[in-house]
């Protein structure tokens, strides 16, 4: 596996948070939902043959059923913890870097890490090395955390963790207003509390509005498989300029908050389900 060491101007992948931060969750349960169901109704054919063959049986080829796994085995599997976020020092900047060496135990290292273990896929000795659909269930959900601005966000406050804020009337921290809260909120004014209507709204973004813009959110540099440097760096830049934005401990975030980054919200939801299925595309040719 690479190491993703960074430096003092750069993102900090691993270290402080492997002993300090609690548990932290990406988006919650329906937006991680959104991301593959929207990942799925976009794979190859092939892609969709390997992520059938990959899941497990019970959820009857549903990939947003088992979508948010991966944070309900962080007990379990204590070592995933740091794997769903990235800290930087307090600048808007993000670079993965390699150097000395250090375990690459962050959202970036473990989206190149997942890649590898299923580009295995079809050689005959992958079982042998690893549960893959262990590693289709990480990939799935942590492509969706990289894009959750607050999962690339500052150590000092662990990803807003420790910033209190009013979310309307109710008490809540910045970090579960991204998590969870917005897209809650959205949901119930404008989706008739229904996920799937969600969805499709942000579906019907993809192939109108948006159109232009998907081909360029699909593609990756240097025809690599994965790119998570890219979503980490657009990661830091939307939590410094929307996230934290006019954010102090015990502001009270309501529409003026919540309907300027709702746009930023289905963005990143509608980036999370294109790339994981370009990823997936990619793996499964
Ligand atoms: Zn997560």
């Amino acid at each position: 596996m690479a190491s993703c060491k960074m430096q003092m101007i750069l993102a900090l992948c691993p270290f402080v948070m492997l002993v300090t931060i609690p548990a932290t969750y990406g988006w919650g349960t329906d937006g991680h939902s959104i991301i593959c169901k929207i990942a799925q109704s976009r794979l190859s054919n092939a892609a969709a043959d390997a992520v059938k063959q990959l899941l497990p049986k019970w959820v009857e080829d549903d990939l947003a059923a088992v979508c948010s796994w991966a944070d309900r085995v962080k007990f379990r599997y204590r070592w995933s913890s740091p794997l769903h976020f990235i800290n930087t020092p307090e600048i808007c900047s993000y670079r993965y870097s390699n150097e000395d060496g250090v375990a690459d135990r962050c959202v970036a290292g473990a989206i190149n890490n997942y890649t590898s273990q299923l580009l295995t896929y079809n050689s005959a000795s992958n079982e042998a090395q690893y549960n893959l659909t262990e590693s289709l269930l990480f990939l799935s959900h942590l492509m969706g955390d990289v894009h959750q601005p607050l999962h690339v966000g500052f150590a000092a406050d662990k990803g807003g963790n420790t910033i209190d804020v009013h979310w309307y009337k109710r008490k809540a921290v910045l970090h579960h207003v991204w998590d969870t809260n917005m897209i809650e909120t959205a949901e119930e004014r404008f989706y008739d509390s229904n996920v799937d209507s969600m969805v499709d709204a942000i579906q019907h973004n993809i192939t109108g509005e948006w159109a232009k813009e998907v081909k360029r959110w699909e593609s990756c540099s240097l025809n690599k498989t994965a790119c998570p440097d890219i979503y980490a760096s657009e990661g830091i830049k939307a939590a410094c300029d929307w996230a934290y934005k006019g954010v102090e401990q015990k502001s009270v975030l309501e529409d003026d908050y919540f309907l300027s980054r709702l746009p930023v919200v289905h963005r990143r939801l509608a980036q999370g389900g294109v790339r994981l299925a370009a990823t997936l595309n990619r793996i499964f040719g």
